[in-house]
């Protein structure tokens, strides 16, 4: 470590990364050097992307700059992240390197809808760009009958629900909102709805579903949507007017070309499962999607937020010598806008990520109008707690 102040360098400015900055800024008032880089301007928060879809939502109504951060004595680089060195404790980025005590890597999973062999009936709301493009799709629907299929193209994408949530977000729109006859189907590789969440999570998905309205076809890889007709990689073929994807995902490239990530996890990160540090580099973290394949879990912010938590309590009580108090929350809530109700579903990972049991602890806290409000009331909250908007 230096003789001055310890460095802390935080890579990516989305749900982890600013979580991690603002608590160690908050917690070690001074006593370390707190920088931020990314690429970007702005914070996005990604669940508000499928209110951009609805028309419920702009894109600057789910950003936030992220120079707003100095106020909370974190130093914000603007720059993109080139190479990660951590033999040398640098970081090489477009406006120089970086030198660091502390590295917390959060810089996520990129989206590449480019990577699908798709025409412009197919869009997908994991980027702005993306739902701008599915908001247009489906404000364009007409017609006697609209089919829409929504779904996933491959593994790992962000938030293994959001496929169901597009789609009963597309059926309201269309059919009670907009009064079209509208058929809405889910296509998705997995077997049964949220299959990998155990088969109490599938059957609630399942009647979910069935009191909507909602068609599920499982075992379903596709390969190309064009022309109206989606073809699976078994040559099945489905018929379709609009088409919404989870695209593929890859991990970040200073990333994947660093030490600090694994073949065997498809170049993500590697850490380890109990404390989030890099196996052989101790002073590099990793929290979010970047080290969900590691922890053998979906990506999610709730992870990212608790896990950046839990990141931040390690270097406070590192540099400080203490013990600050916070466990590692390996549980998550996820708090879906199904258009007709809102739906929450609880989750306790603890046993997925360190071995001992097939399926998180999962349980579905059902579906009512009062959980559509707790999705705005968070994302308000959000803002406020994490960017002082
Ligand atoms: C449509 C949709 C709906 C979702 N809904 C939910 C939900 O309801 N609940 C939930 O818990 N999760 C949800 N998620 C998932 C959640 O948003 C992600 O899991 C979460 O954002 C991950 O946080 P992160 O910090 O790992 O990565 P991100 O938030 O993606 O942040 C990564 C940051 O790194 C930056 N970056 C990347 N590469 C570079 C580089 N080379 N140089 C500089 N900067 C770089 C990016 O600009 C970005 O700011 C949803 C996601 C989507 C797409």
């Amino acid at each position: 470590m230096s003789s001055s102040k310890p460095r802390v360098l935080v890579l990516g400015g989305g749900v982890g990364g600013v979580v991690v900055a603002r608590l160690l800024a908050e917690k070690l008032r001074g006593r370390a050097e707190v920088t931020l880089v990314d690429r970007s301007e702005y914070h996005l928060f990604p669940p508000s992307l499928v209110w951009i879809m609805t028309g419920e939502r702009r894109p600057e109504d789910i950003r936030a700059p992220l120079s707003g951060l100095t106020r909370f004595g974190v130093r914000f680089v603007r720059a993109e992240v080139e190479a990660i060195k951590p033999e040398e404790r640098v970081v090489s980025t477009t406006r120089g390197d970086l030198e660091y005590d502390y590295l917390v890597v959060a810089l996520g999973s990129e989206p590449r809808p480019d990577l699908m062999d798709v025409d412009d009936t197919v869009c997908s709301p994991w980027t702005v760009s993306g739902a701008l493009k599915c908001k247009d799709l489906l404000s364009k629907a007409r017609g006697a009958k609209v089919k829409v299929l929504a779904g996933a193209w491959s593994w790992p994408y962000k938030c293994p629900p959001a496929p169901f949530e597009v789609a009963f977000l597309a059926k309201y729109l269309l059919s009670e909102v907009r009064g079209l006859d509208a058929e809405v189907g889910v296509v998705h590789f997995w077997s049964r709805p949220m299959e990998p969440f155990g088969p109490k999570m599938a059957s609630a998905f399942e009647e979910f579903m069935e009191k909507f309205g909602l068609k599920y076809v499982g075992g379903f890889r596709p390969v190309k949507a064009r022309g109206g007709i989606v073809e699976s990689e078994r040559g099945e073929k489905l018929e379709y007017n609009i088409a919404i994807f989870a695209p593929p995902h890859e991990p970040p490239k200073p990333v994947a070309e660093s030490p600090l990530s694994s073949e065997d996890l498809g170049g993500y990160m590697m850490v380890d499962k109990r404390t989030l540090r890099h196996p052989k580099y101790r002073e590099v973290f990793g929290v979010g999607d970047v080290v969900a394949p590691s922890l053998g879990i979906g990506m999610a912010g709730v992870f990212a937020h608790f896990e950046a938590e839990y990141v931040a309590t390690q270097i406070v009580d590192e540099i400080e010598g203490v013990y600050s108090g916070s466990d590692y929350n390996r549980s998550g809530i996820c708090v879906m806008d199904l258009g007709y109700v809102g739906a929450a579903v609880y989750c306790d990972f603890k046993g997925k990520i360190l071995g001992y049991s097939e399926y998180p602890d999962c349980v579905m806290l059902g579906g009512m109008r009062a959980f559509r409000v707790f999705k705005y009331a968070f994302e308000k909250l959000w803002f406020a707690r994490w960017l002082g908007r």
